[in-house]
């Protein structure tokens, strides 16, 4: 049987009488997996992960982490799962060692000598007040302890934010580590070359729905931008085609966007025989945008004044 890091079912989210952050969401994370939550501002990604760590309760719906449902309101469902929020909220007035000695007291796995020399690493001044240390400081505290917990599920909202290219991606590679042991990583982004880089799983959610959750490479090898001269202009059957997410047009040059199937498309489109036809590889990126464009989300400007 699977085991999932994280399993999410029906899970709805409304906020007063009427607005829908999350909309009947069914997501599983296997265990041991780096798993990227992708999706424009708004969406519904840090609703959900607040949802998961019990700071928000959902309308409707189940979740479990590591198997165990969020809803036991036992203190021992956490204990080994870590989690940086997108904006760090430790009390102002507490000193850094303060902080570091209530995450011992609280968490059973608490690796001393890891805390102390990713301190080190990353020059922490564990003698100041938080209300002392900058944004990206704070935000270093916040990974620091997530390292130092020893986590079987490590959650990230937004990881990147606030901190300098080098920490960000020291600190990605040291949680890559932790799934290479076995921990399962969850993280939101709108960095998709860091998602590139480390998720072998992504889902896209916006307005609150679930569109997918794939695997990274099955989607890249299913998506490909295949350019096509057809002198008599575009053939009906393309608009057809199954995974299609947009066709540009250059003259006769067709840019035909597949988000997937792109093997079965290739002979589809090979069997309407174009003057010339090439295949480009589509970066996450692009890919990313023209999924969210056949969604109707665009914000696209003619051109400004
Ligand atoms: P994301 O993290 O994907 O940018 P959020 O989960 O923060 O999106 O927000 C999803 C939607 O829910 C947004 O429309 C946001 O305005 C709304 N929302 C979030 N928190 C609250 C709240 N406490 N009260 C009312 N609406 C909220
Ligand atoms: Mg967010």
């Amino acid at each position: 049987m699977q085991n999932w890091a994280i399993e999410i079912q029906n899970l709805s989210k409304i906020f007063g009488r009427k607005k829908v952050a999350l909309d009947d969401i069914d997501l599983a994370v296997p265990e041991g997996s780096v798993f990227g939550l992708m999706g424009p501002n708004g969406a519904g990604k840090s609703t959900l992960i607040k949802i998961l760590m019990g700071i928000i309760f959902p309308s409707s719906g189940t979740a479990a982490l590591l198997g165990r449902d969020i809803s036991n309101p036992s203190g021992e469902l956490r204990q080994d799962i870590a989690y940086v929020p997108e904006v760090q909220n430790f009390y102002p007035s507490f000193y850094v060692e303060d902080i570091l000695g209530y995450c011992q007291r609280v968490y059973p796995n608490w690796d001393k000598k890891r805390c102390k020399t990713l301190l080190k690493a990353f020059d922490l001044p564990i003698e100041d007040r938080v209300r002392e240390l900058s944004k990206g400081m704070k935000t270093r505290l916040a990974h620091i302890i997530a390292l130092s917990i020893r986590p079987r599920l490590v959650i990230l909202d937004e990881p990147g934010s606030g901190l300098d290219a080098v920490i960000k991606q020291e600190f990605m590679r040291l949680y890559m580590q932790e799934a290479a042991s076995g921990a399962g990583i969850f993280f939101s982004t709108h960095n998709l070359h860091e998602l590139e880089r480390m998720a072998d799983q992504v889902a896209v959610i916006m307005k609150g729905k679930l569109l997918f959750q794939r695997s990274l490479d099955e989607w890249k090898a299913n998506s490909r931008k295949i350019q096509a001269i057809f002198p008599e202009g575009l053939p009906e059957e393309i608009k057809d085609l199954p995974g299609l997410l947009r066709v540009e047009t250059q003259g006769k040059v067709y840019s035909i966007v597949l988000g997937d199937h792109f093997t079965e498309n290739l002979e589809r489109i090979k069997a309407l025989k174009p003057q010339y036809m090439d295949t480009l590889d589509i970066s996450l990126e692009d890919l990313f945008v023209y999924t969210m464009k056949k969604e109707g989300y665009s914000h696209e400007i003619a051109l400004l004044e």
